[in-house]
C-alpha cells in the first residue's frame, strides 16, 4: 500500500495588498515576517523612495528601528544591496532581504529624498510634490511625527558613482515590467513613495506609476 503524500505547504505566495500608485503620490502598508513585497516599475525609468519602520500591533517601535542606508553599507560593503543582500536597520539588524532582482539594479542608497527646497534650488516655482512630502503625509497616517525625514533607499534609481568620486544623475534603466522584490526581516510599517522629480533624470524626465505588492 503506497504511503501516503507528505502534506507540502502551497510553495507560491498569494498577492494579499496590490497598491496601485499613482506617479507623484504615496503610499503605506504593513507587513509581518516573511511577507514578500514586490515593487514594479509599470511603464520604465521610474524610481520609489523606499522606507521601512520596525512596528509591533498597530504602533511603530519606540524606540524607533527603522531601515538606515548608513547602517546597511557598512554591513554589506556595497553601496546598496543587491540579491541576498539584507538592508539594516539602525540597530544593524536586517529588515529587507533582497530575493529577486529583475531590473538593471540600480538601486541607490545615497541621495536624499526630494522635498520643496530641491525644487527650488532646480529653479522651479510655486508648489511641486515632493518624496518629503509624501513620506510625511504617509507617516502621519500610522501615527508618526518626525522632526527629519530618513534617508530613502531610492529603488531603481541610477546616480551613478564615477570612479572619481563624483556621481552622475542618470536616467532609471528600468524598463515596463521590471521588478524587485524582497523579504521583510520583521514585522513593519513600509512607506513609499513614486518619486515626482521631473526637473532632471531621476524619473526619465515623467514620473510614471509604480504597483506595490504584498506576498503571503
Ligand atoms: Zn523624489
Amino acid at each position: 500500500m503506497p504511503a501516503s503524500p507528505a502534506r507540502r505547504r502551497t510553495a507560491a505566495p498569494a498577492v494579499i495588498q496590490d497598491h496601485h500608485v499613482k506617479a507623484r503620490t504615496g503610499v503605506v502598508f504593513a507587513v509581518k515576517k516573511g511577507d514578500r513585497i514586490r515593487l514594479t516599475d509599470l511603464e520604465g525609468q521610474q524610481g520609489l523612495d523606499f522606507w521601512a519602520f520596525r512596528k509591533w500591533g498597530d504602533k511603530v517601535v519606540r524606540p524607533l528601528e527603522f531601515l538606515s542606508c548608513e547602517h546597511t553599507k557598512p554591513s554589506i560593503e556595497r553601496l546598496f544591496p543587491t540579491v541576498g543582500d539584507a538592508a539594516r536597520t539602525n540597530f544593524r539588524r536586517p529588515i529587507m532581504t533582497v530575493l529577486e532582482d529583475n531590473s538593471p539594479g540600480e538601486h541607490d542608497m545615497q541621495y536624499a529624498a526630494c522635498d520643496p527646497t530641491r525644487y527650488k534650488e532646480l529653479g522651479f516655482r510655486g508648489k511641486h510634490a515632493s518624496c518629503q512630502d509624501n513620506f510625511h503625509k504617509a507617516a502621519k497616517r500610522i501615527g508618526l511625527a518626525l522632526p527629519f525625514t530618513p534617508q530613502p533607499w531610492n529603488i531603481f534609481c541610477n546616480f551613478f558613482i564615477n570612479p572619481d568620486g563624483t556621481f552622475t544623475v542618470k536616467a532609471p534603466a528600468s524598463r515596463a515590467g521590471d521588478n524587485l522584490t524582497m523579504r521583510a526581516e520583521m514585522e513593519a510599517w513600509v512607506i513609499i513613495s513614486a518619486c515626482p522629480q521631473d526637473l532632471n533624470a531621476t524619473c526619465g524626465g515623467e514620473p510614471t506609476d509604480i504597483r506595490v505588492e504584498v506576498l503571503r
